[in-house]
């Protein structure tokens, strides 16, 4: 991709959009109502709405290196607070993909300056999995599986957030976790495995994070 031809595309693109709806930026202007929140990878390879299928203002986007969203990162809370809160979406989706740049520099143990923190909650994921990642004795699998528990991890820090619980309960809003693989382009849906290994812990879950409904009025 050459910068010098961005603008060049851009007028092509604005003139292929136009032969086919020549209101669509009239219609584009008007305003969001995406169902779908989608938080993923900032890999250049996991494009969100190329890989779904998806058209301008059909998903609403968060990306960050290893789809992660910590306890104390606003920017990505932000982002569900307004999703959820205010565009009402049905869906919060956090896709993780395998050959994650992230997830493979928290597996090596090497100092890597201001990227660290951001890291350090992989490795955090790592810690919480321990026995079951160093039960796998293929490295390539295990980076996989890292993959995998990472995004679990994830979902459930969406569901920590007040604003989240609030829309499961009263409008039955979802959180799905995906992976997308690289080598063949194919979403894989871990979330009934996801639910399942959390049922277990469901209680403990709901104990711990769950915060009492508001009912000062
Ligand atoms: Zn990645």
């Amino acid at each position: 991709m050459n910068i010098n031809s961005i603008f060049e595309n851009n007028k092509e693109w604005i003139a292929r959009q136009l032969a086919l709806d020549k209101d669509y930026f009239t219609h584009l202007a008007e305003g969001q109502s995406p169902e779908i929140l989608y938080i993923g990878c900032s890999d250049s390879r996991v494009t969100a709405e190329e890989l779904m299928g998806a058209e301008p203002g059909e998903i609403f986007v968060h990306r960050n290196i290893a789809n992660l969203i910590p306890n104390t990162d606003l920017n990505s809370r932000s982002v569900i607070d307004y999703a959820v809160s205010h565009l009402k979406v049905k869906h919060v989706v956090v896709c993780g993909h395998y050959h994650c740049g992230g997830i493979k520099a928290a597996m090596e143990n090497e100092n890597l300056g201001i990227l660290n923190p951001w890291l350090g909650n992989i490795r955090d994921v790592y810690r919480l999995h321990y026995k079951e990642l160093n039960a796998i004795e293929d490295t390539d699998r295990r980076y996989e599986r890292l993959v995998e528990l990472n995004v679990a991890e994830q979902c459930l820090n969406v569901g920590k957030i007040p604003e989240v619980q609030d829309a499961i309960i009263n409008r039955n809003l979802s959180i799905h976790g995906w992976v997308f693989d690289v080598r063949t382009g194919q979403l894989i849906d871990l979330t009934k495995e996801f639910a399942n290994s959390f049922q277990i812990r469901a209680q403990k879950i709901a104990d711990i994070y769950l915060f009492k409904p508001d009912t000062s009025g």
